[in-house]
């Protein structure tokens, strides 16, 4: 929406909106508000609201403590609940320093610095429709997450009518509310797992979507005495939760990646960008799967991919061609699970894929096979290498990586890549339950 600042003043009005949830997102993702109440609104419009930015991840900088959120009118919305006293409505800000530069450890600044220099590179948008999948698992007394899941469903399951399947239908519904255009809500092949798609936006929306969309499907679930979790590999042995990336570029002339005359028709720039993506498919996957337990998921047999190959047809690889060519022609990127941080992840799958148009890097042949009745030797022969098996691996192709430290600019590359790896090591230095399990009365 094109909002002018008369607009919202009038919203507020008319709607009785007595506070104002400002968001932005740290470093690892995480949704941060500074609620304020409606006294404040003049100063919010003119960019003179500030908060303190040292305790929030991925800021910290003392010097630089003292932070402005301006915000970006176009993401104004009124949450469809409200409190006892009055609507509450929600803006997503950028931050800024005191001397009204963007603050380049914020994740949002960072993505809207990227989409400047594609379209120094000619193009127009960068369009992503995203696939987000989650768990919803029952609440203890005490209102804490239980590992008891809430159904036996399955993929694409007429389940009878029970709790899950209302409340995915009430998320549904208020999304809807709040301006998303749904185009498909399922359950997954686990039990208590749901995927929802919404409509495809342009890179910087679709980013603020996902966060938006994360904090609905918590919030009504929560309603429901119901636990969403976007935790990618929450149990053992069934599937994990991801979060596959659709996307397509724009230039003047509309859909960069179709070519009627292509092979496949796809374009020379589809095809450079697929290079792009391929070659820094390892590097990008600590930003597309940041957590321990994203690792969990990147395994054989539950429809993750594991190895860095593409298929027009084939399900299993890493990036797949849906079969809708002219405006919908996309590539769609199935490793990013939706623990990664959008406005990072879209970022550097963009980057990638620009250093592919800018380098001219072709791209290995498809496989059409399926890679995972390949044996290695088959694998080496067709070029095809692994994702990183864990954060620490995947952090070492990240540190290595200069097109990716661009993509995120040098300060959160640097602040990324710190506190991933100390969270690395706090995870291996724990003593776990399955080591117990194999060595306690072993040996
Ligand atoms: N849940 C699978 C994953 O981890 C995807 C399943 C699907 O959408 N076909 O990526
Ligand atoms: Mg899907
Ligand atoms: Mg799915
Ligand atoms: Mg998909």
């Amino acid at each position: 929406h094109d909002y002018s600042k008369d607009d919202i003043r009038q919203m507020a009005k008319d709607q009785d909106v007595q506070f104002l949830r400002l968001m932005f997102t740290d470093l690892f993702g995480t949704i941060k508000n500074v609620e304020v109440p409606i006294s404040q609104l003049g100063k919010l419009l003119d960019n003179k609201l500030m908060f303190d930015g040292s305790s929030i991840d991925g800021f910290v900088r003392i010097e630089e403590s003292d932070m402005y959120l301006y915000p970006d009118l176009s993401t104004w919305m009124i949450f469809p609940w409200s409190s006892d006293r009055g609507k509450i409505a929600r803006v997503i800000c950028e931050v800024y320093t005191p001397d009204n530069k963007p603050f380049e450890g914020d994740p949002r600044n960072n993505l809207i610095r990227v989409l400047a220099d594609m379209r120094k590179a000619g193009f127009t948008d960068f369009n992503i429709g995203p696939e987000p999948e989650f768990f919803l698992f029952k609440m203890d007394d005490k209102g804490k997450p239980t590992m008891d899941l809430n159904d036996q469903g399955s993929y694409f399951d007429m389940a009878p009518m029970d709790l899950g399947e209302n409340c995915r239908r009430e998320i549904v519904l208020t999304l809807e509310d709040m301006g998303f255009d749904v185009e498909a809500a399922h359950h997954e092949v686990a039990p208590g797992q749901h995927e929802i798609d919404f409509k495809y936006a342009d890179a910087l929306h679709a980013a603020d979507n996902i966060q938006t969309f994360k904090l609905v499907v918590k919030t009504v679930a929560r309603k429901f005495g119901l636990y969403a979790t976007f935790m990618p590999k929450p149990l053992t042995g069934i599937n994990g939760s991801g979060m596959h990336l659709n996307m397509s570029l724009f230039h003047d002339k509309g859909n960069a990646f179709y070519d009627e005359k292509g092979d496949l028709q796809l374009s020379q720039a589809a095809y450079y960008f697929l290079g792009g993506l391929l070659k820094h498919a390892r590097s990008f996957t600590a930003i597309c799967n940041p957590t321990v337990n994203s690792y969990k998921r990147l395994v054989p047999g539950y429809e993750a991919p594991v190895y860095v190959a593409w298929s027009g047809s084939n399900r299993s690889p890493l990036i797949r061609v849906p079969s809708s060519r002219g405006l919908s022609t996309r590539l769609e990127l199935r490793s990013v699970d939706p623990t990664a941080n959008p406005y990072l992840a879209i970022a550097a799958v963009l980057e990638a894929g620009l250093d592919g148009l800018n380098n001219k890097i072709v791209p290995e042949e498809s496989v059409d096979r399926n890679i995972y009745r390949m044996d290695d030797k088959e694998r080496r022969e067709s070029h095809i290498t692994n994702l990183p098996d864990t954060l620490h691996n995947a952090l070492k192709d990240l540190s290595a990586d200069e097109v990716m430290r661009k993509a995120m600019g040098p300060h959160l590359y640097a602040s990324f890549i710190e506190a991933k790896n100390l969270e690395y090591d706090a995870y291996r230095t724990q003593v776990s339950k399955w080591e117990r399990d194999q060595y306690l009365e072993q040996y």
